[in-house]
């Protein structure tokens, strides 16, 4: 994988080599063979989230038929998989469809600044190699495609909380994982009730290095869904079908079973909280309080439900030293957290598993000739191009199915827009929002990270092109027929620009 600190021009820039990035990587090459295309990375390997986790038990949360490309077959026997099956299948994608010859691993974007007068992106971009030797290069393009995620790789979310320096233990941040840690025979207190916490808790409990106790202290319940592990009509389907047929008859199968789960439990909120209710209940020994740590104040699918492979989690609770407490922090001591309500819960290691920063195009904040663009300003189109930001789309996934089913139709949009510009002489596009166009947030979970996260969020519109939905079946719909809609802004430039295509000396 090259790494020079030259500067580089290139038609289109894909920005992060996580699924997003790798998956658009993939399709626009084969989009544009003729084009030359870049794939931008920060850290010195591929793989994003399913690189950077690497807390006790990180897995997938869905079913990685689904979250897995269409054109890659997903070949383990686990369909909940572990993140290290995640990233290797991501290393391969790489290297099988030749994505490694257009990678620059430590090629972190810094800034980008558009010239409507060039018509071309300036990427101011630092690269490191592993010793952390950096050198700063800039890259021209015509076109960019961020795939850089939705929140800060480098911190996670962090509460205040009260006494933090007195206590005598570990404080750990699940992405933060330090390698190699050893919790064994430790009492563990993991603070949150998301999928983290949800994973972490039966993997802290089994196997070589148990710990001695782990605690879930949460404030508010989440809810917990047992999932199988191992998809056996997916296993069925790809005996009998081949691996190919199979896999796309189990896409298919997952991505209704899905879309129907979600659309019963958001439509008959009562029916669906009675159902999970009862499911969890089935799961617990008898007499546990199903009603205090398990029947959230919100509707299900207000949050994403927790899965736990064969009911794991529930199995720790059952069978090892494990519990579920649900309270609010009064401090942290020298020998571990006092609770509001006067209890104590003593503990060697404290997990903050409180979440993630969220954070808009990898932390770059583009300009328009010189003026800052701000993301939350911004409506999508198609839930991304942004509103008054020329040849820049963003891939956001779905919260309600997997995040990869939208990366096609993300990848079809980008590429009808610049085939329309091939064909026609344009070299800009810029989505203009028709005046007054009322506008809603993009998402509509109440989670504490989207919360917090909404003022940098951009918008969206009422309806197409403007609309983006949260379910991948509601929003394919969107993306049928032509994409090219008169709120596309296509021109082209007055001088002539420099040829994209080339290298030059070093900035
Ligand atoms: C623990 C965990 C489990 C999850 N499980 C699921 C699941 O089961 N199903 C699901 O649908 N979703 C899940 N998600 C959501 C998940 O983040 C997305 O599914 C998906 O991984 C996002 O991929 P991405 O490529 O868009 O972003 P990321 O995985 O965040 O990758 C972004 C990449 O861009 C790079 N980058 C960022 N900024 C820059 C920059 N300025 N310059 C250069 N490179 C940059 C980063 O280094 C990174 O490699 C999970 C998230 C977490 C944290």
């Amino acid at each position: 994988m090259e790494n020079t600190s030259t500067a580089e021009s290139a038609d289109i820039v894909v920005i992060g080599a996580g699924l997003s990035g790798i998956g658009a990587a993939k399709y626009l090459t084969d989009d544009f063979p003729g084009k030359k295309i870049l794939l931008l990375e920060g850290r010195h390997a591929v793989g994003g989230t399913w690189d950077l986790f690497t807390y006790p038990g990180i897995r997938s949360d869905d079913s990685v038929h689904t979250y897995g490309y269409k054109f890659k077959p997903w070949l383990h026997k686990e369909a909940i998989a572990d993140g290290a099956y995640i990233r290797d299948y991501m290393v391969e994608t790489v290297t099988e469809f030749g994505l490694d010859k257009i990678l620059r691993l430590g090629h972190r974007v810094t800034a980008a600044d558009w010239s409507s007068e060039t018509a071309q992106w300036t990427l101011h971009v630092t690269v490191s190699d592993e010793e952390g030797n950096e050198t700063r290069k800039t890259i021209r393009t015509g076109f960019v495609f961020s795939g850089t995620g939705y929140y800060n790789h480098d911190e996670g979310y962090e509460p205040h909380f009260e006494g933090r320096e007195d206590f005598r233990g570990d404080i750990l941040h699940p992405q933060h994982w330090p390698e190699d840690y050893d919790h064994s025979g430790k009492r563990v207190v993991i603070i949150g009730s998301g999928a983290t916490a949800v994973t972490m808790l039966p993997a802290m409990l089994t196997g070589e290095g148990a710990a001695e106790h782990v605690t879930m202290l949460q404030r508010t319940p989440s809810y917990v869904a047992s999932m199988p592990r191992v998809d056996t009509i997916a296993q069925l389907l790809m005996k009998v079908l081949g691996v190919r047929l199979g896999y796309a008859a189990t896409r298919f199968k997952n991505i209704w079973r899905d879309h129907f789960i979600v659309t019963v439990l958001v439509r008959f909120p009562s029916l669906g909280r009675r159902l999970l209710r009862s499911m969890t209940a089935k799961e617990l020994p008898p007499g546990f309080d199903v009603d205090t740590h398990f029947a959230p104040p919100y509707s299900p699918w207000d949050q994403r439900l927790c899965a736990t492979p064969d009911g794991d989690f529930f199995q720790a609770i059952r069978e090892h030293d494990a519990d579920v407490v649900t309270d609010q922090i009064e401090r942290f001591t020298p020998d571990g957290i006092l609770l509001k309500s006067g209890r104590m819960l003593e503990a060697d290691v404290i997990v903050t598993a409180t979440g993630l920063v969220m954070q808009m195009l990898g932390g770059i904040k583009p300009t328009v000739d010189g003026s800052p663009v701000d993301v939350a300003d911004t409506v999508l189109y198609h839930g991304a191009l942004m509103s008054g930001v020329p040849n820049w789309a963003m891939m956001l996934g779905f919260t309600k199915a997997t995040w990869t089913l939208r990366i096609r139709n993300v990848t079809r949009l980008v590429a009808d827009v610049i085939r329309e510009m091939d064909r026609k002489g344009y070299d800009t596009v810029v989505p203009e929002a028709p005046e007054g166009m009322p506008t809603q947030s993009l998402f509509d979970l109440s989670a504490g990270y989207m919360q917090r996260a909404q003022a940098q969020l951009p918008r969206q519109g009422a309806g197409k092109p403007w609309r983006m939905h949260t379910t991948y079946v509601r929003d394919n719909r969107l993306f049928r027929g032509r994409l090219i809609h008169p709120d596309l802004r296509f021109s082209k430039r007055a001088v002539e620009a420099p040829h994209l295509v080339s290298v030059e000396a070093a900035s």
